[in-house]
């Protein structure tokens, strides 16, 4: 672990070298930023935004709290999307989740944590509601699986529901919001194909993410074909 000292360092050496590869790179951040995407994310630090999506600073707008969560009373993050939406112009919101998440596993196991149980009670309120699917898995890891499935769907709808995206749609935006689920053990993205481009696509993609969220264990969640995540520029946001 670096004491705080070798990160200054580090970060000289990072400015040197991004000027040396692009001597421009810094002027034109300091004008403005144009991100396409915002990036809604767990704040794991095995899940860097901009690194796993290949995006260098500049690219992508990020929100990132434990668990990743969409919270309809959370001023930060309701903030954050109207910032990107609005001000920003974006036309595609990620939400990412991931495998392994600790503040998932923490509802599952039902761990007390402390402070941080209060925000993760919105995970045990969606273990609540999808209770019947996560019980037809009797083993603990799969369970963790699909309730961080479950969780990222959930957020999804949160996001669609929000009332920032909504009134965006309804002012004719060009908005998609994707649901993706990050794998730690090999690095891959992976879509939960529920890709929301205008309000009527909520509840039909909804049911079929929920659908794929409890497929029988052991079938990986892209068994259907090839990931979309990589047609996503060439789709368009609608
Ligand atoms: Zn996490």
């Amino acid at each position: 672990m670096p004491e705080a000292k070798k990160l200054l360092e580090n970060n000289l050496l990072w400015s040197q070298r991004m000027r040396e590869r692009d001597a421009q790179f810094f002027e034109r951040l300091t004008g403005q930023q144009r991100p396409k995407f915002l990036w809604i994310g767990c704040s794991d630090s095995r899940v860097p935004a901009n690194e796993i999506v290949g995006l260098a600073p500049g690219e992508i707008f990020v929100h990132r709290n434990i668990a990743n969560l969409v919270v309809h009373s959370d001023l930060n993050c309701l903030s954050a999307i109207n910032f990107a939406i609005e001000r920003l112009d974006v036309n595609h919101v990620i939400v990412c989740g991931h495998y392994g998440c600790g503040g998932v596993e923490a509802v599952r196991s039902q761990k007390r944590l402390g402070l941080v149980d209060n925000w993760l009670r919105h995970i045990q309120d969606v273990s609540i509601q999808h209770r019947t699917r996560l019980a037809m898995f009797s083993d603990a890891d799969t369970q963790w699986e699909r309730l961080v499935e479950f969780n990222l769907i959930e957020q999804v709808a949160n996001v669609a529901r929000s009332s920032v995206v909504q009134e965006a749609w309804a002012a004719g935006k060009r908005l998609a919001v994707h649901g993706w689920v990050y794998s730690l053990s090999d690095g891959i993205l992976h879509d939960m194909g529920m890709t929301i481009r205008k309000p009527e696509d909520l509840w039909p993609n909804y049911e079929l993410a929920v659908g794929l969220a409890s497929r029988p264990p052991g079938l990986p969640i892209d068994f259907r074909g090839p990931t979309a995540v990589g047609r996503l520029d060439h789709e368009g946001p609608a």
